[in-house]
């Protein structure tokens, strides 16, 4: 089917629908009556129902956590998984993150492509099909989410207390084209043991970064030492040595990155340590840097933890720490393993547990999501694949796995679907978050084509 013509004529009110919803701040706020996630997401939330509702859809409300938009006839239902929440800000900004400006061929602003411009996409492609009255055997439900970028706890009140209906086939456009069909399992914990002596360390403020920074205080006559080593290293310029209240400050300073892209990072903690380690330390400290290089080093696999492994589907497991505190004399390491689809999680867990109570470290798990993973050959990755190919002409891109998160690791027979391009910048979660009209054009077509394939 060509819908070309129909995604050009509704890109202007898709675009201002995209710029209206990104002024909606709906960063995750302090819980409120009826709003359990606060105000933003709440009015972000039915805000895109009203835009449902003034495309002629069907909409349900479930206590400002989840929402729906609904079309068509039929016993089956295809869904579309997304939310309406957003990541913070952030600094860097060249233009209003809340102004939803539209300018030099692009929408500005927070949600952009994360993941109201997909959301309000697949609205708009259920609205080309309505329009065109085109017989379909399937349902269409867009499921809104509410908490996505902290922790779920939208898809966690809706799966468990709503106990919808649940789709027969479903995707989430909250990742890239083509199609993602695997995505790794994640395991988040902290490590933890007592203290002590009074140690200043610190480094990283999440389980699921690489820490660009990180800190220590050295005794003063470290100094020289100190200054050598950091000459004799492999790279000196990550190194700085500040002095305060007597103390050598050591400032090691890595690149950030996403858990799930471990490689395109350098994790400042795993640096430092790796430069305490050829430091005469002694007492509390030595032992902490001991344990870590033992433990953890500047691998990413989880070669020194003993829990390397890999598959054909996922590639390697892999293993960060994220963060490093010592505060009310404790010490916390804070870690994400993201693990291959045919490993269970589970084994993962005990085999950590095992090799760090041994060293005088207790486990707490902070978070576990199971894997995602669908046959290449089912009929959902074949048809999403084959709308998206039709559209775009683009037959080298392969269906992937992935080690990020999104909702459709929450439900069976789903996947990630869309929507950033293969040449398009991603700014997803970074300052200057953008879309340009163009690819949003393609995005249209695909979606529409895609959701008719599924459905019909
Ligand atoms: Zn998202």
């Amino acid at each position: 089917m060509d819908f070309r013509s129909k995604a050009d004529a509704y890109l202007d009110a898709l675009a201002k629908d995209i710029s209206a919803l990104c002024r909606i701040n709906s960063v995750e706020g302090e819980a409120k009556p009826g709003m359990p996630f606060g105000e933003g997401p709440a009015k972000a939330l039915e805000e895109a129902l009203r835009m449902g509702r003034e495309l002629g859809f069907k909409t349900e409300n479930f206590d400002n956590y989840v929402g729906h938009i609904e079309f068509g006839e039929g016993e089956e239902m295809v869904g579309i998984l997304g939310h309406v929440d957003v990541v913070p800000a952030g600094e860097g900004w060249e233009r209003d993150p809340w102004g939803g400006e539209i300018a030099d061929g692009r929408i500005w602003g927070r949600g952009t492509l994360d993941d109201k411009g997909p959301v309000l996409t697949c609205l708009y492609a259920m609205k080309i099909l309505k329009d065109m009255n085109i017989p379909l055997k399937r349902r269409v439900r867009i499921i809104l989410g509410t908490n996505e970028e902290t922790n779920w706890g939208c898809m966690d009140y809706y799966l468990n207390k709503v106990k919808p209906e649940l789709p027969t086939l479903a995707f989430s456009p909250d990742s890239e084209f083509p199609v993602t069909y695997a995505e790794l399992g994640m395991l988040q914990y902290t490590l933890t043991r007592p203290l002590t002596e009074d140690l200043e360390i610190e480094g990283g403020n999440a389980f699921n970064a690489v820490p660009s920074i990180a800190k220590v205080a050295l005794p003063a006559e470290l100094g020289e030492t100190l200054k050598k080593e950091i000459s004799e290293s492999e790279d000196p310029s990550i190194y700085s040595v500040e002095e305060k209240d007597g103390k050598q400050i050591l400032v090691t300073r890595g690149v950030g990155a996403h858990a799930a892209h471990l490689q395109e990072g350098k994790n400042a903690v795993s640096y430092m340590m790796e430069l305490l380690g050829r430091l005469p330390l002694t007492g509390e400290l030595a032992e902490v840097v001991n344990f870590y290089n033992e433990h953890f080093g500047t691998c990413l696999y989880g070669e020194k933890m003993g829990i390397a492994v890999s598959d054909e589907v996922s590639g390697p497991l892999t293993l960060n720490v994220g963060m490093i505190s010592s505060k009310d004399g404790k010490l916390v390491l804070s870690c994400d393993s993201r693990i291959p689809v045919s490993i269970q999680v589970s084994d993962i867990e005990a085999k950590v547990n095992e090799r760090i109570a041994k060293a005088g470290y207790t486990m707490e798990v902070a978070s576990i999501e199971q894997p995602l993973y669908v046959a290449k050959d089912s009929e959902l990755v074949q048809t999403l694949m084959n709308a998206y190919k039709t559209v775009t002409g683009d037959t080298q891109s392969q269906p992937m796995a992935s080690g990020g998160a999104t909702y459709s690791r929450t439900m069976k027979n789903c996947v990630a679907f869309g929507c950033l391009l293969p040449d398009q910048v991603d700014t997803m979660h970074q300052a200057n978050e953008s879309l340009e009209l163009d690819k949003l054009k393609i995005w249209l077509e695909v979606m529409t084509e895609a959701i008719y394939q599924l459905a019909k």
